[in-house]
């Protein structure tokens, strides 16, 4: 048996009903798409990948490049997904980390990854956005049935590369029974049925795209809009086809700027869900006045899946990640003990979805992942009276001002309320008297002229003096990553001299 591929892809041989929907119109059923991943499976097999081989992929996001996810699980190779942005440079440090087998690329960068990928001993091969390349010519020149190898729960399935969002990204090493757990769970607790029709413009480089979303979609037996990224008219007009859509906060936001949205349009739609950035709950509020619907909002990272879920039936709290999923533990701690209700602490979580450790790290695997299966996520939280979770930012940007703890996510909740702040980010930044100074980075909203002295002086009474930024700066727009992340390090690199040079910079 084969833990993973036996639910997820095995089932799919007597499925004739549609499994992805393309933009263009075209449609594979589960049958079709189980012949595609049989197809992966051959030619990955003739270039030589045998169980425990890591396959390393960085293509376009299209039916082939998720049937190479379903062919890598089959042989009981580890499937490792790289972002469609990263560099030659980047790129480098993956293969060099993870050593695979093989790298699948587009063919429009193989000229400038061939050097990167033969350094690292990795076969590179082809594989394009429409499907065609030397790994599909493969797949149609090797016959044969592919019976899938065994690979038993605990056996790897997936190293997944962390977002890189607080610093170097960390692989993380997901076992079958890790990505099977948590698509089953969210099946159960999202009532996923063989009817549904989930949207999906995620990329799936990423664990939401990939695993949950993905994965929710195939154990289920329902089918895929597959989007190759976001793109507002391709959502608005595949919209009527869908039951579900999940997304993250910026598709929202995107979204609610057209005038297409309307309650109409999605009238019919079963549910909204976000994660993987924090959702304001501003945005939750327009989008159920706009469409009637409440954003399930949930969190999750790429070393647990998914660890908490709005309810689907109750109450679903903007500004929460609602409850733990069944078998997920969740704790709350500040110096080893458990915080009161309405206190912060550092989020903790266990359960079967929690990863078996970082790829080649054994030292940040212990720090972070303790000996009773407690993984440390960084991320900082309280629990409301209710058994709400919030999210409140991460450890690493808790800014430490004068011996007070401030928590950026407070002071930017108030900014973002200023008439004119479209939004901010609030870091610390070196002082010589307080350590760290609270400092605030702003973007205006379109068309409006911003002063940061002004939005300074008109937060004056709503926050303690020492929560207040000491300094802000406008700016066009803030650094994200591919995944709509805020990236801070890169803020704080930029202003770390501010306070000694006196504001220029
Ligand atoms: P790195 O670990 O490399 O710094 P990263 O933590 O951003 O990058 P991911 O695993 O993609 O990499 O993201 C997980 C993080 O995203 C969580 O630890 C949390 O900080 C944040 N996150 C996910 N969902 C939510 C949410 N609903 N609300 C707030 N934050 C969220
Ligand atoms: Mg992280």
């Amino acid at each position: 048996a084969n833990h993973l591929f036996d639910a997820l892809f095995a089932p799919l041989a007597g499925r004739g009903g549609d499994l992805l929907i393309l933009p263009d119109g075209r449609r594979l059923n589960g049958a079709a798409f189980l012949d595609l991943v049989a197809g992966m499976a051959r030619a990955m097999q003739a270039l030589g990948v045998v169980k425990g081989d890591r396959v390393a992929v960085q293509v376009s996001k299209s039916p082939e490049a998720l049937a190479c996810y379903g062919a890598a699980v089959a042989l009981g190779a580890v499937f490792l997904p790289l972002n469609t942005a990263y560099t030659p440079a980047e790129v480098a440090y993956f293969l060099g980390d993870a050593r695979p087998r093989l790298f699948l690329c587009d063919g429009a960068k193989a000229v400038a990854m061939a050097p990167v990928a033969a350094q690292a001993g990795a076969r590179l091969v082809v594989l394009n956005a429409d499907g065609t390349g030397e790994l599909a010519d493969l797949a149609t020149a090797a016959t044969g049935d592919i019976r899938a190898e065994p690979c038993a729960p605990g056996d790897l399935a997936a190293i997944l590369y962390t977002s890189g969002t607080t610093g170097r990204s960390k692989g993380a090493m997901l076992t079958h029974a890790n990505l099977l757990s948590n698509a089953e769970v969210l099946v159960r607790e999202w009532r996923f049925t063989p009817d549904d029709v989930l949207l999906h413009a995620l990329p799936i480089f990423h664990t939401h795209g990939l695993f949950v979303a993905s994965n929710v979609a195939l154990l289920s037996g329902g089918a895929m809009i597959w989007l190759p990224g976001f793109d507002a008219g391709a959502v608005l007009r595949m919209l009527p086809a869908a039951t579900v859509m999940m997304g993250v906060p910026t598709f929202y936001t995107r979204l609610l700027e057209e005038p297409g949205l309307t309650r109409d349009l999605v009238g019919h739609m079963r549910l909204f869900v976000s994660g993987s950035a924090p959702l304001l709950a501003e945005t939750h509020e327009a989008w159920a006045a706009r469409t009637g619907h409440r954003i399930l909002e949930r969190y999750g990272m790429t070393e647990t899946n998914m660890n908490t879920s709005n309810p689907y039936e109750g109450e679903r709290r903007a500004g929460t990640v609602g409850f733990p999923l069944p078998g997920v533990e969740l704790r709350i701690l500040a110096e080893g003990r458990d915080v009161p209700v309405g206190e912060v602490g550092m989020i903790e979580v266990r359960g079967p979805n929690v990863f078996a450790g970082y790829w080649q790290m054994p030292e940040k695997t212990a720090e972070e992942l303790r000996a009773d299966g407690w993984f440390i996520t960084g991320d900082l939280g309280m629990r409301d009276g209710d058994g709400y979770v919030h999210i409140v930012g991460r450890a690493k940007d808790l800014v430490i001002t004068g011996g007070y703890n401030v928590y950026p996510k407070e002071v930017e909740l108030v900014l973002d309320e200023v008439p004119g702040v479209a939004e901010s980010a609030v870091i610390g930044v070196p002082h010589p008297d307080f350590g760290e100074a609270v400092f605030a980075v702003l973007v205006a909203r379109k068309g409006a002229g911003l002063e940061a002295e002004a939005v300074l002086a008109a937060i004056a009474d709503r926050l303690a003096r020492f929560k207040q930024p000491k300094a802000a700066v406008v700016v066009d727009s803030l650094p994200r990553n591919t995944m709509g992340k805020v990236q801070k390090n890169l803020l704080r690199d930029s202003y770390r001299g501010w306070f000694r040079q006196g504001g220029e910079i």
